[in-house]
Order: C-alpha cells, then sequence, then structure tokens
C-alpha cells in the first residue's frame, strides 16, 4: 500500500504488505502483476467472484440513471431486493442499510420494541459487528476490553450447550441472537438440536429468535440461507457481506408474523436502501440457483477432505464454502506462508485457518489452494 495513505489511516488494522489492484472471479492481482487465488474473498463477501458480470451490469446501469435520491422518495430497486429476501425467506418485511453490524444494530432495536424488554442472549465466541450494541452482544471479551460499559442486558451461553442457554434466561430476554456457524469466533457450527432449543427457549419467554446470516447467508453454507438446514426458521434474519458481492449494505428481515413493531420514525439510515447497491444485490439473488449451491456443497467437501489431509490440522468443521481447520498451533503465521506462496486466506480466532472463498470456485481451484496449503504447511 501507498506509505503516505497507510500513515494517514488509523490503525484499525494492522499494516498491510499486499495491495491488491485487479480481480477477476476467483484471482487477485497485486500492484507488481502477480497473481493470487482468492480464498478469502474479501472476507466472506465477494461471493459470486471479482467483476461478476450479472451485478456489475445491474449497478452500472443504476449509476447511468441515478446514484441516491434517499428513502423519503421511491425508488425501485429497494423495494424490489425486499421481495426477492421475502420470497427466499418465505414471507417477511426488510430494512436495508450498510454494514453487518448496522443490520445487528436494526435487530436490537426491533426486539427492543416489539418485545419492551431489554436483555439479550448471545453466545461466548459469538461476533456481531464493532458498533457499540452489536459490540455489546459480541462475546469476545478482548474485543470489549477498552470500550465497555455498552449497551446493558447481554449475557452470554456456551455455543451448542443448552444448559447453559438455559442458565443465561430470564424474564426480562427480548432477543435471543445466533450465527448459524460463529464465523469469527472459530468456524463452529451450531448443532440442530440446540437451535431447536434456543426457538423453543424464545417462545417460553416472549423473546424474538434472530439467526445473524451476516457470514453464513447468501449461499455461502449451501442454501441461501444456513437456516434452510437447520431445521429452525428464526423470526429475525440479519445479512450483510455477500448480498451485494462487495458493494456496502446491510440487512434486517423481520418475519411477516412478528412484522408491525417499526413505525415511520423508529429506524432510519441515509444510505441504507441505495440503488445502485440494491440494483446488485437483486442481481446477485437472481444468479444464485440450486446449480451454484449445489457446487458450493460440493466444492466445501472437497475443501473439507483437502484439509484433513494436512499436516498439523487436528479438525475441520463448517458449512458449505465456510470452512475452518482447527491448527495444532497459531493459524496466522500459515495464512502469512500462503499469502507468500499466492493463496490469500483467513484466519478464526487463534489457531483457525479460516476459508471462505468466492462461491464460483471450481474443483481445479480447490485443489490448488489444497496443494499450496500442502507445501506450506509441511515445510
Ligand atoms: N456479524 C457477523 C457474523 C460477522 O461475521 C460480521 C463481520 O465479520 C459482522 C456481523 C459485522 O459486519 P460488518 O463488518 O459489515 O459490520
Amino acid at each position: 500500500m501507498n506509505a503516505a495513505l497507510a500513515t494517514a489511516l488509523l490503525p484499525t488494522y494492522p499494516a498491510p504488505n499486499v495491495e491488491f489492484v485487479d480481480g477477476d472471479g476467483v484471482w487477485l492481482t497485486d500492484a507488481a502483476g502477480r497473481r493470487y487465488l482468492d480464498f478469502a474473498a474479501g472476507i466472506a463477501v465477494v461471493g459470486l467472484g471479482h467483476r461478476h458480470r450479472a451485478p456489475l451490469a445491474a449497478a452500472h446501469a443504476q449509476l447511468d440513471r441515478l446514484w441516491h435520491s434517499s428513502n423519503l422518495f421511491a425508488s425501485e430497486p429497494a423495494p424490489a431486493l425486499a421481495q426477492k429476501l421475502s420470497d427466499r425467506y418465505g414471507g417477511a418485511q426488510a430494512f436495508f442499510c450498510n454494514s453487518g453490524a448496522e443490520a445487528n444494530e436494526a435487530a436490537l432495536k426491533y426486539a427492543r420494541k416489539a418485545t419492551g424488554k431489554p436483555g439479550v442472549i448471545a453466545l461466548e465466541q459469538s461476533f456481531h459487528g464493532r458498533t457499540t450494541g452489536a459490540l455489546a452482544v459480541t462475546g469476545q471479551p478482548k474485543k470489549r476490553e477498552g470500550f465497555e460499559p455498552l449497551l446493558p442486558g447481554a449475557r452470554f451461553a456456551i455455543p451448542n450447550d443448552a444448559v447453559s442457554l438455559r442458565a443465561a434466561a430470564t424474564r426480562d430476554v427480548g432477543l435471543i441472537l445466533l450465527e448459524p456457524v460463529l464465523g469469527e469466533g472459530g468456524v463452529i457450527p451450531l448443532e440442530p438440536s440446540f437451535l431447536e432449543e434456543a426457538a423453543a427457549l424464545a417462545a417460553e419467554l416472549g423473546a424474538l429468535l434472530a439467526f445473524d446470516e451476516v457470514q453464513t447467508g447468501v449461499g455461502r453454507t449451501g442454501s441461501f440461507f444456513a437456516f434452510e438446514q437447520l431445521g429452525v426458521r428464526p423470526q429475525l434474519v440479519t445479512m450483510a457481506k455477500g448480498l451485494a458481492n462487495g458493494l456496502p449494505i446491510g440487512c434486517l428481515l423481520v418475519a411477516d408474523d412478528v412484522a408491525g413493531a417499526f413505525s415511520p420514525g423508529d429506524h432510519g439510515s441515509t444510505f441504507g436502501g441505495n440503488p445502485v447497491v440494491c440494483a446488485a444485490a437483486c442481481a446477485v439473488c437472481d444468479t444464485i440457483d440450486e446449480e451454484l449451491l449445489a457446487s458450493v456443497r460440493a466444492n466445501g467437501e472437497r475443501l473439507a477432505a483437502g484439509l484433513r489431509t494436512l499436516p498439523g490440522v487436528t479438525e475441520v468443521r463448517g458449512a458449505g464454502l465456510l470452512v475452518g481447520a482447527v491448527l495444532d498451533g497459531p493459524a496466522q503465521p500459515v495464512v502469512d506462508a500462503a499469502l507468500d506462496a499466492g493463496l490469500v486466506c483467513l484466519t478464526s480466532g487463534p489457531d483457525v485457518l479460516r476459508l471462505a472463498p468466492p462461491l464460483v470456485v471450481t474443483a481445479a481451484e480447490v485443489d490448488l489452494a489444497i496443494a499450496t496449503l500442502t507445501e506450506v504447511t509441511s515445510t
């Protein structure tokens, strides 16, 4: 990265070593012209791959007509996207914003207004975003350190531990917020029996059940929503990352049967529902079909099987193309060595290597990634 630029940015991220200037499908090119296989997809964002023609053409067409007029006026793309998401969910209303954290903030406010209760049960190791509400319900004390007191009322249960979930329950709980797969906290899939217990508990408490599908949604796990494979339908769903293939968007979906808590003036966002972003997101939704989802499932299994053969891997877990390999040592050195070898990947917690390639990745590209990781972990 340009050194002058780096010094003017607040240092909220470690200084990067590589500057990417071009992307095409599952490949990135750096400033020196070197190509990299992208198994990070901009942190599980660029689901259709870089410069996919469908969202690119839709965004271009909208850019040429109108960029922004605000939610004070009607525009075509936002209601069209809301209808597509409602159809995928099976009857819901959408609120659009600009990020995953904002989508979770909207869910926190919605549950508060709908139930009148401030308590939230979330999970240890969860991640819901960096804004003060989303951070308050993020089960990673290190990330909250230095910023407390945050929004009060959050309590944390152990993932997949129904006893601990029940122990966290009090009458003032208005929201149970769960990631179907804990994406930043070690790639931990939640078990259907735990989710069933969470749904039962929410009903007993008069609370809403929300799934944070910011990372798992939009096809990442092999179905449009991860919940479709888990036997539990949450009343609220938050989405972001893959929805517009890299343009900023967040979304809160509210099931029709719990609709009606928000009235005009209760919530809003200047940029939320932006026509260019929503046009791109409509194209993303139209592109994710059963053929692509089947390929996500097949290549996810191929990737997991390959990871199991690597030295130093003690467990492989995840869903679809959100895969974590638990290592017997720290994951960052493996990510750094892989980058040097031309493969972009991610960590998820200290000892988990996380792979989240574009959903359009091919079997040959999966094999190439495994070959690179084999080389990297064998030296
Ligand atoms: N929720 C989950 C499950 C996430 O993985 C993330 C980001 O990694 C967020 C929320 C926050 O999203 P954003 O960074 O867009 O605010």
